[in-house]
């Protein structure tokens, strides 16, 4: 049921190098792996060790990617939940399952929590009071300001709307590091290229760095999924490799769906 899934913990086998391209945020993540792994280091120097990290920038970039690897590099165990779980009709249900997420992380520690689209639970609050919601928001609040320097626990909210969010949210001591993690450049599309066809026998005919040069726009998410329609195509198509046809076609069929899903936004 919903309770048990929430509680999902396990110790991921993603590592940064599985996520291409973002540096910086690699960069930035680096110091909080340091944290994680010797926090003894900075409770000397009388540090505290911050706990909440926000992701924020388009679907499908890599922040849970990310958000895994943080845990695989620091053989943290792993909790993830979506903001929209939390959302119940009945009061208190919410904030039930926040007090017994965190409570599992504790127990667990060091722990990564990782909480896609967190805006469903942290949504600037309206003066139309919403009972379930509030206290939602607020029981994250309060385990968020309550565990003490002993117990790593580090939390990742992703959002792709950082506007959207209350400000008792952002506060100092709760998720006080921002993240943009935006979409891939061509360098980047092309080293995700390269992570997403390590593992598959790639023709001579297929040239990387093109292939980053023709997925313009595209986010992380979609360059993987050019990489599996590809694979599929190869195997319907009876190859032994992957050729450039089977890239042409995977690329045309995600740059169908991209247009089709604009046309219902326009
Ligand atoms: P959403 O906002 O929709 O939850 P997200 O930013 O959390 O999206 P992920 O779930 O991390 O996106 O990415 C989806 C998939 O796309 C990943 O499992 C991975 O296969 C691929 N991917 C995305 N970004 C990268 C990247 N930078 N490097 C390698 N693979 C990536």
């Amino acid at each position: 049921d919903k309770d048990d899934r929430l509680n999902n913990l396990n110790k991921p086998s993603v590592r940064f190098n599985d996520v291409a391209g973002l540096d910086e945020v690699k960069e930035e993540l680096a110091e909080i792996i340091d944290f994680i792994k010797s926090p003894q280091k900075y409770h000397k120097m009388g540090a505290k060790i911050p706990k909440g990290i926000l992701f924020h920038g388009p679907p499908g970039t890599g922040k849970t990617l990310l958000a895994q690897a943080l845990a695989g590099e620091t053989e943290s165990s792993f909790f993830s939940a979506s903001g929209s779980e939390f959302v119940e009709k009945y009061v208190g249900v919410g904030a039930k399952r926040v007090r017994s997420l965190f409570e599992k992380a504790k127990k667990s520690a060091p722990s990564v929590i990782f909480i896609d689209e967190i805006d469903a639970i942290g949504a600037k609050r309206t003066t139309e009071s919403n009972n379930e919601k509030d206290q939602t928001l607020n029981q994250l609040l309060i385990e968020m300001d309550g565990f003490n320097s002993d117990q790593t626990v580090v939390v990742i909210g992703a959002t792709n709307r950082l506007d959207l969010l209350d400000e008792a949210l952002l506060r100092p001591g709760r998720f006080d590091r921002h993240m943009f993690i935006g979409n891939p450049d061509v360098r980047a599309r092309e080293e995700i290229f390269l992570v997403h066809t390590k593992n598959k026998p790639i023709d001579k005919s297929v040239d990387i760095k093109a292939l980053a040069k023709r997925t313009h726009g595209m986010s992380g998410a979609h360059i993987s999924n050019i990489a599996n329609e590809a694979a599929i195509l190869a195997v319907r198509n009876n190859k032994t490799t992957i050729g450039i046809e089977e890239f042409n076609e995977a690329i045309e069929k995600v740059i169908a769906g991209l247009q089709r899903k604009n046309t219902v936004i326009l």
